[in-house]
């Protein structure tokens, strides 16, 4: 599970995150939706402390950190065993160009998790198997597609076996055609069972799978509830106005 309490974050005089609270039950799937700048990228990176907070907490399964004032600083070990449980999928790939698929995918489980390169093989094998791109564990990066690569992504975020499942516009740099396969592996893990945030313009696939949609504006969370009833019949004036924009 996930809980944000009270979370405030600025850069320099610019507030982005002003008192933001929300819960992910175990299993749970959350879409956050709103406008450019709204602060949907700076909550998840402070979600897994990629960023780290000015003041509130946030927990991830048994672990909690407080920040602000009277809070201890999290020691920067804590900071890596924290974010090695909270697997994160960009907008860009971000794959290692010089590694084949596999090497891409075992390398945070053998640095970080200490595994051996077998069992790091054979764990990156059923990933990608779940993925659906286990033949192509020997290729290079540059020799897949777009959708591809992104579910190599998402299967080498889920070597590290996380308790949560972070996505940031992760079909967004896609070609239309490329986004339903990806949709779909995120979907499927969904179903699974995996606890989710995704940050996504997609609203029918946030409608279809997320149990509840997260309305964020100029950094604060203006509706939150269940998926449908947030999108079909929107409480907030902001929120059908943003709601417009899509069809
Ligand atoms: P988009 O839909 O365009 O991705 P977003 O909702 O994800 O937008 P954020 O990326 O969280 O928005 O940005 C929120 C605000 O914080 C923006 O005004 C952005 O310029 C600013 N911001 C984000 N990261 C930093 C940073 N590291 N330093 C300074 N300003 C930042
Ligand atoms: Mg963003």
């Amino acid at each position: 599970m996930i809980d944000v309490r009270a979370l405030r974050k600025s850069f320099g005089d610019l507030e982005v995150l002003r008192n933001i609270n929300f819960t992910v039950e175990p299993g749970g799937v959350v879409a956050l939706i709103g406008p450019s700048g709204s602060g949907k990228s700076t909550l998840l990176r402070c979600i897994n402390l990629l960023v780290i907070p000015d003041d509130g907490a946030i927990r991830v399964g048994e672990t909690a950190f407080s920040f602000g004032q009277g809070a201890r600083v999290p020691r920067a070990k804590a900071l890596a065993a924290f974010r090695a449980r909270t697997g994160m999928v960009f907008q860009s790939f971000n794959l290692f160009g010089h590694l084949t698929v596999l090497e891409n995918i075992i390398e945070a489980p053998m640095q970080v998790r200490k595994m051996s390169r077998d069992q790091a093989e054979k764990l990156a094998m059923a990933q990608l198997e779940k993925v659906g791109l286990a033949d192509r564990a020997r290729q290079m990066p540059n020799t897949l597609s777009g959708g591809q690569k992104q579910r190599v992504a998402i299967a080498r975020a889920l070597a590290m076996e996380p308790e949560v499942m972070l996505f940031d516009e992760a079909t967004s740099a896609l070609d239309p055609e490329l986004v339903g396969e990806v949709l779909a592996t995120m979907k499927e893990l969904a179903r699974e069972g995996m606890t989710m945030v995704i940050v996504t313009h997609e609203i029918a696939f946030a409608r279809e799978v997320a149990d509840r949609v997260v309305f964020m504006r100029d950094g604060v969370v203006v509706e939150d509830g269940p998926a449908r009833q947030v999108i079909d019949t929107p409480r907030e004036e902001a929120t059908r106005n943003f709601l417009s924009h899509f069809h």
